[in-house]
Formats: C-alpha cells, structure tokens, sequence
C-alpha cells in the first residue's frame, strides 16, 4: 500500500505547485472524520471551505448520485433534462428569487453575475455601451479567472496575471459611505460577500449590508451578494443576509449546494436580471447537468428537512462561547458567525499554519486563511460529542 510519504512525493512531481496542503494524505471520510492512508483518523473542521456543510457523503445525497448515476448524467442543454427544473425549483422556491442559472463552479457562478450586470447595465438602466462599473471590496475572494481578478486588490491572486479586465472600482470593506461616494451614472453593481470568507473571516460592522441595500436601491445599482461560503446555512440562515433583513437582486451559490461531491453553483435573481440572458449569450456544457442537478435538489432537501441550519446557530453559540472562555493569551481575534469562526493568532506566538500543524498532530484539520487566521467550518451537522472533542485539542493548542 502506498503511504504518505509516497504520494505527496509523487504529488509534488506531477501536480502544478499551486497549493500548499498539510502533509495529510485523505483516503477516507465519513460524517465529520476523514481517514489518511496510514489509517489515522481526522476531524473535519474545515469542510473543504464549507463545501461539506452536510458532512462528507451524506448517505442520502449519495444515493441520489448514485440513483442519477444509473439513469443519465449529461444532456448538454441542447435538450431539456428531467432534474434541472426540480433543483431550480427548490432553489427559488426556498430563496424567494425568480429564476437561477446553473453552473459549475463558484467562480463560474460570480461570472455569471458579472455578465448579468453589465447587460442589466445597457438594456434596463441606460448605460452607455461599454461604459459599466461595478463596485467590488478590497480583500474579496470570488474566484480566480480573469474577470473575477479584476475585482481583486492585489495580492499573491491577482500579481503577474494582468492585465485586467476594465469595469471595475474596489472600496474598503464595512465601509457603506464608500460605497456612495464610488457610485456614478455609470455604476450597475455592487458586489460583496455578506462576510468575506478567504479575506480572513471579516465580518463587517452592524448595519453595513442594511445601508449599502438603501444606497443601491436610491441610485438604481443592483446589490449581488456572493454567498457561495456563507450560504446555505453556515453562519445559520439559510442565506448569510437574512441576518441584516435584507433581499439582496443576486445571489450567487456554489460549494454546500453539490452536497460536497459534486460541484454545483447558480446565480440566483429576479425575472428583471434574469431577462438579460438570452439563447446563445451564456452557458455551460456541463451548467445544469441532471446529476448535478439531482445532487444539488437532495442537498437542499436535506439541509432543510435535518434542521442543519438551527444546527449552526446552536452548535456555533456553543463553540464561540467555549473559544472565548478559553481565554488564551496566544489569540488576538474571535470571529465570525454561526458555524463560521475565524480565530486571529498574534503574530509573536506563531502563523496560522504552524498552529494548524499543531492541530492536524493533534488529529483536527483546519487550515489558516490569511496568514494569522485559522477558519474554523465544521460540518453543519457534526455531533456535540465530536465537536466537544475538537474543541479539546484546540484548548490545549491554544492553553498550553
Ligand atoms: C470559494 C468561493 C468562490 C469560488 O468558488 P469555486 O467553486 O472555488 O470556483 C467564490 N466566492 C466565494 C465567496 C468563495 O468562498
């Protein structure tokens, strides 16, 4: 049997350098633990970025891609399919939007959503062809093609990969009033992460998604919230910006809707955004997919039906709760919402990466986001028991 050494050895010859995994070689999983090639048990605390909200497979979400799998699993959407219409369904049903455009990836989704808005721009608010802006966040993640960069501030994403697409402004993050001063006739969006996940669990102040709805909706700019990590019940809503009591005209979904087996994502709207899209102007061969379709309509029957949002809010009280009483001197900042948490580590006691080192000995995998922030994202639905378990190895990282 081959080992650890082994494959990241031949990981590390034939695989393009652009990671930097933990030295853990995960050949199993079940639930909330994943088993390495050496036969070591894990907690999941990471949950691929919150991509496993329900867990690693999940025995129903496995039986529909297995049921699918038998029956068909691409059409192309040269013709209908009998699943696309479910998921959608469901989607717009439980979100309140009108219609969705299924895709792939994340990324592919924010694509989506950008394309939407310029033509949204141009047919419905009058911009002059070529002329649209949107309105990004320094310190946003949403993906790594072209267009999506061009909405990132420079970092390690963005350098060397230019030049960028034109279009686009980025303001501070949390800061509304920006927001407002940014905005001009030519302005068709603004795009944001109700809590910018990648950027290092940043939650913005109380408010700040309330005002900047006032401020798009006063000057005719959409507001499209990516919430393809913080949807889906992890900071417990369903979507991150019921907490503000806001509707947001787009949204984008991705991660926890393939059930973590199968990548799945759509731009959610209203008709009037929707209506841009015509036959020929935007696809996928793969969007839309009847497996992928049927994986995502389980996953979402499930997240509803298991109660695994109320699990958030529980479980994310509770663990919040017990990272604060630890009291550790070694953390500067307790992050986050539901079960999304990021912990700050002071820079003099050590990187996210050492104290994830120190916790993958232990037997807990997370990973640090930025450097000095380790995201915390268990599965939604992880046992009390597990969790207090986890939570007892991270007490003597950071106590001892
Ligand atoms: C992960 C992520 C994406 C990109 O999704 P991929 O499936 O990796 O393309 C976009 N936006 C946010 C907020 C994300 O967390």
């Amino acid at each position: 049997m081959k080992n650890t050494d082994y494959i990241i050895q031949q990981t590390d010859k034939y695989s393009a350098n652009n990671y930097d995994p933990l030295p853990v070689v995960i050949s199993e999983a079940e639930g909330s633990w994943v088993t390495d090639v050496d036969g070591n048990k894990y907690l999941d605390m990471l949950s691929s970025y919150s991509a496993l909200n329900h867990g690693h497979r999940h025995p129903k979400i496995i039986k529909a891609l297995k049921e699918q799998a038998d029956r068909l699993t691409l059409t192309s959407r040269a013709f209908h399919n009998d699943q696309m219409g479910n998921f959608l369904e469901e989607l717009c049903t439980l979100s309140g939007f009108d219609q969705g455009l299924p895709m792939n990836t994340g990324t592919e989704a924010v694509e989506t959503a950008l394309k939407a808005a310029r033509r949204w721009g141009y047919e419905v608010k009058g911009v002059p062809k070529g002329k649209a802006e949107i309105i990004a966040a320094e310190n946003n993640f949403a993906g790594r093609t072209i267009g999506v960069l061009s909405m990132s501030t420079g970092d390690l994403a963005t350098d060397g990969f230019g030049p960028y697409a034109p279009g686009f402004k980025t303001v501070p993050f949390g800061d509304a009033e920006a927001i407002e001063e940014a905005i001009n006739e030519n302005t068709v969006a603004v795009i944001l992460e109700p809590i910018q996940g990648e950027g290092g669990v940043v939650v913005p102040p109380d408010g700040y998604l309330k005002k900047v709805r006032e401020i798009t909706e006063k000057n005719n700019v959409l507001l499209m919230l990516d919430e393809i990590q913080t949807g889906l019940g992890r900071t417990g809503k369903l979507f991150c910006y019921e907490h503000d009591g806001i509707k947001p005209d787009v949204v984008t979904v991705g991660k926890a809707l393939g059930g973590g087996m199968y990548p799945v994502s759509a731009m959610i709207a209203t008709k009037e955004v929707m209506d841009v899209f015509v036959p020929g102007n935007h696809g996928s061969t793969f969007g839309g997919n009847p497996l992928g379709a049927r994986v995502a309509y389980e996953s979402l029957k499930v997240l509803m039906e298991e109660g695994l949002i109320d699990r958030a809010v529980e479980l994310g009280e509770y663990f919040f709760k017990e990272l604060r009483e630890m009291n550790s001197s070694k953390i500067k900042d307790i992050r986050g919402k539901g079960l999304m948490v990021g912990v700050e580590i002071k820079e003099e006691v050590g990187t996210g990466r050492d104290f994830s080192e120190k916790l993958m000995k232990l037997g807990v995998l997370v990973k640090d986001t930025k450097a000095q922030t380790l995201r915390f994202a268990p599965p939604l639905n992880i046992s009390k028991e597990d969790l207090d378990w986890g939570i007892e190895r991270i007490k003597k990282v950071f106590t001892e």
